[in-house]
This record gives C-alpha cells, sequence and structure tokens, in this order.
C-alpha cells in the first residue's frame, strides 16, 4: 500500500477523471493540489454535484436514470501480474505493467424513480471509503433502498456492516431490501468454507432479504444475468444502457483482450471463462456501457 502517495493520487485521479469534460473545476481548487486536499470527501461535506466528488463519477444512462461510480478503496490499486496464473512471458512483456495493472474496488450508485440503488457494498470495515464518499454526494446511508449483490466475496459485502456504539455488528443500510441470486446464496450457506461472514451478514438482513433466479427482472428494470464462474452464483446486472459485471475482469488492460485469462480469485475457471467471453460479446453486440466492480478508475468501459 502506498499511503502516503493517497493526496497526490485523489488530487491526480480527480483530474485525469474530469479534466477531459466540461465539469467546472471550483476555482480555491485550482491554485494549489494542497486546497484540493483540504476538500476531499468528509462527512460534513455539504451535497455537492456528484462530478465534484473525489473518487467518483456519474453517468446518464439512455433510460434518464443516472449512475455514479463510486471507488470504495482509499488509493491506487495495481494488481500483479502474478493474480493471472496462466500468462505467457511474452504477454506479461508487451502488457508493459511491471508494477501491476491498474485495479480498483469500486460500488455503483443507481438513482431511478426517485430511489437510491447500490450494487454491492464494498470492504467496509476493511477499509471502504463509499460512505463517507456517499455522504460526500450528499447522501446518507438510511436512504439507500436497495443493494443488488454481484456475490458474496468480502470485498461486496462486508460494506453492508457497521459496528453500533456498543460494538454490535449492524445494518450499514437500515432501510434497504437487498437483492442476491438464490445460487450464489445458497452455495455460501451451505458449502463454501470460511463462510462466517457471509452468514452474519444475510442474518442480519433477514427480513429485507429477496433471492432471485438468473432472468428475473427485478425492481427498477435491473435484469439479473448468469455470470457463473467467478462463485457459484455471480451474476451480472443490466438496466437500461448498463451492464454491471461485477467481478468478471481483475486486469481490465489484460483480459479485455484476454478473456481466456482468469485471476486466481476465480472459483471455477472454465465457466469463469466461459462467462467473460458471453458477456463482453453480448455488451459489445448491445452497445452497452460495462460498469465493473475491479475495473480501473473510473470504473467503466465501453
Ligand atoms: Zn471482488
Amino acid at each position: 500500500m502506498k499511503k502516503h502517495l493517497l493526496p497526490l493520487f485523489t488530487v491526480m485521479a480527480a483530474f485525469a477523471m474530469f479534466g477531459c469534460n466540461n465539469t467546472k473545476v471550483p476555482a480555491t481548487e485550482k491554485k494549489t493540489g494542497e486546497s484540493v486536499v483540504e476538500t476531499a470527501p468528509a462527512e460534513t461535506a455539504a451535497p455537492a454535484d456528484a462530478q465534484e466528488v473525489a473518487g467518483t463519477k456519474t453517468v446518464k444512462l439512455s433510460n434518464g436514470a443516472s449512475v455514479t461510480w463510486i471507488q470504495d478503496n482509499e488509493s491506487e490499486k495495481l494488481n500483479p501480474i502474478s493474480l493471472f496464473g496462466d500468462v505467457s512471458d511474452s504477454l506479461v512483456e508487451s502488457l508493459n505493467m511491471p508494477e501491476g495493472i491498474p485495479a480498483s474496488v469500486s460500488t455503483f450508485l443507481l438513482q431511478a424513480d426517485g430511489k437510491n440503488i447500490l450494487f454491492d457494498a464494498g470492504l467496509g470495515a476493511f477499509g471502504g471509503k463509499m460512505l463517507s464518499r456517499l455522504a460526500a454526494l450528499g447522501i446518507n446511508a438510511d436512504n439507500i433502498d436497495i443493494v443488488y449483490l454481484t456475490h458474496f466475496h468480502v470485498d461486496h459485502i462486508a460494506g453492508l456492516v457497521e459496528k453500533d456504539a456498543a460494538g454490535i455488528d449492524t445494518k450499514a443500510f437500515k432501510n434497504a431490501s437487498i437483492y442476491a441470486g438464490k445460487v450464489e446464496y445458497d452455495a455460501w450457506m451451505e458449502h463454501i468454507p470460511k463462510n462466517d461472514l457471509q452468514k452474519m451478514v444475510m442474518e442480519l438482513y433477514r427480513d429485507s432479504l429477496h433471492l432471485f433466479a438468473f432472468g428475473d427482472s427485478l425492481p427498477h428494470g435491473v435484469l439479473a444475468i448468469d455470470a457463473i464462474g467467478h462463485t457459484p452464483g455471480h451474476t451480472a446486472f443490466q438496466v437500461s444502457n448498463l451492464l454491471i459485471i461485477g467481478d468478471l475482469m481483475h486486469g481490465y488492460a489484460l483480459q479485455k483482450d484476454h478473456p481466456e485469462i482468469n485471476s486466481n480469485y476465480d472459483m471455477d475457471k472454465e465457466k469463469s471463462i466461459e462467462s467473460r467471453k458471453r458477456i463482453m460479446q453480448y455488451a459489445k453486440d448491445n452497445k452497452l456501457l460495462m460498469a465493473g466492480m475491479h475495473l480501473p478508475p473510473p470504473g467503466f468501459a465501453e
């Protein structure tokens, strides 16, 4: 972790992200890097336009809804080549990314029909920044209506939980319904080892948990798509021209041209490859904007 790089990276990321569109950078932020750092997202920040909050980016969808990328990890994230088992030396060389492949831990906020809908909940107590970035966007956790889950790995569900004043695990989103795939739920509840966190989270939300099947049409125009492989019930979601791809890719620069390459996190190698190829082709055929939980900032790919 390059923690000392955080402020600089935050500034650079903000400018890199927004430098090429017509977003106005407030005059005070133009002068020095330090003034930008002082205005970094904080719990007390006033509601701001989405495009002025570092680590976020908002895109309008064809149906008029909007989706905001929210970077959950604190600073720069590079996934090492060693995470991808079956890469030839020549391919590694041609990639020319000796430091690692740019990635992120990301969540996405869909705002549709007056509702706030999250896709995955991020790292939570394990370094997650989503809640503070939501606050900087003017959104309180109690105003999240739905959380859709792509799968049950820790970096996607730990953010559903927070400690209360007494140190007891409690819901981070008190008013949210949780939507999870039945295949994923059954796998984690029944036979995947080391599932303490998954069981605790599902128990917490037992009264507001909805289990879906692939192909189900879910609230606010969301369609659940089989993306099995990374986990037993790994799910992609389509809404309008947006395709949430979950953990289909952990090294976009490598896997966009080589969908046959898995990361070591992919539990079923064959199915992961099949899903990656099929879903990337589906996105291409239908001109969908992909949003991925480990795509490099700003979390979207055409
Ligand atoms: Zn993940």
